[in-house]
C-alpha cells in the first residue's frame, strides 16, 4: 500500500507542475472592481496556465539540454500599486490603477501583459555579476507576447530604435529578426543565460555579432 500511494504521489507531482495561485487584493478599488467584472482571478489563472505552457515551450523546456527552473507555485495578485506590472521571483503583480485607467480592448492587453510577465517568471537573467542587460531581459518577455500574438505592433516599428538591447518592442522585434533568420535563437540564449552573460552569444549561435545582426536588420528595414 505504501510503494502504490508513493507511485500515485510521484506521478501527481510530474503532471501537476507547477500551480498557480491569485487573489485580488484591491476588489474595492475601481481597478480591482473593472478586473473583477472583465476577467476575475479565475480567469486570469486560466490565461497565466496557458501563458507557462507557451513559455515553456518557446524556451524547449522538453529538451534534455535546457537548464530548467523548479517551482512549485507562482503567485498572481491585482495590487493597489502605480505602472502596470511586474514579476519577481515566483511573483507576479498586476496594477489595479492601470487596470482602472486603461483604455482600448482591456482583456486583450491584459493577456499580452500576463504572457509577458510570465515570461520573466521563467527566463534566466544571467547570473550576479554578469547579469544580462535589462533591455535584453524585456525584449525577451516582449518576444514571447510577440509570438503569441498579444499586442506587441509590428506594422510600422520593424526596424525602429537606436540599439538592440533599447528594450521591449525594439529589442522583441529584433530578437524576431534574428530568430527568423536562425530558429530557436531565443531559445538557445535563453539556455546560454543560465550560465552568465556575453555579447557573444550572438556569434556563437548565428556566427555574426549582435552589432553586425543589429546593422543587417537596420539595413533590412530601413
Ligand atoms: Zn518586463
Amino acid at each position: 500500500m505504501a510503494i502504490f500511494l508513493l507511485i500515485i504521489l510521484a506521478t501527481f507531482q510530474v503532471t501537476q507542475g507547477t500551480s498557480i495561485t491569485g487573489a485580488n487584493t484591491t476588489p474595492e478599488s475601481p481597478g480591482g472592481q473593472r478586473f473583477n467584472s472583465v476577467m476575475g482571478v479565475d480567469g486570469a489563472l486560466s490565461i497565466l496556465a496557458d501563458a507557462m505552457a507557451f513559455v515553456q515551450l518557446g524556451f524547449e523546456y522538453r529538451s534534455p539540454d535546457t537548464p530548467k527552473k523548479e517551482i512549485d507555485t507562482i503567485h498572481f495578485t491585482v495590487d493597489d500599486m502605480a505602472g502596470v506590472a511586474y514579476a519577481i521571483g515566483v511573483e507576479i503583480h498586476l496594477s489595479a490603477q492601470f487596470v482602472a485607467t486603461f483604455t482600448g480592448d482591456l482583456v486583450f492587453e491584459l493577456r499580452g501583459v500576463l504572457y509577458h510577465e510570465m515570461t520573466h517568471i521563467w527566463q534566466w537573467f544571467g547570473k550576479d555579476g554578469s547579469r544580462a542587460p535589462q533591455g535584453l531581459i524585456e525584449g525577451i518577455a516582449d518576444f514571447m507576447r510577440l509570438k503569441a500574438k498579444l499586442g506587441v505592433s509590428t506594422n510600422g516599428f520593424v526596424g525602429s530604435g537606436s540599439h538592440w538591447d533599447e528594450g521591449y518592442t525594439v529589442t522583441a522585434l529584433f530578437l524576431n529578426y534574428v530568430n527568423d533568420l536562425h530558429p530557436s535563437f531565443v531559445a538557445e540564449l535563453n539556455k546560454k543565460l543560465y550560465d552568465g552573460w556575453s555579447e557573444n552569444y550572438f556569434q556563437d549561435l548565428t556566427g555574426k555579432s549582435v552589432d553586425q545582426l543589429w546593422s543587417d536588420y537596420k539595413q533590412k528595414f530601413q
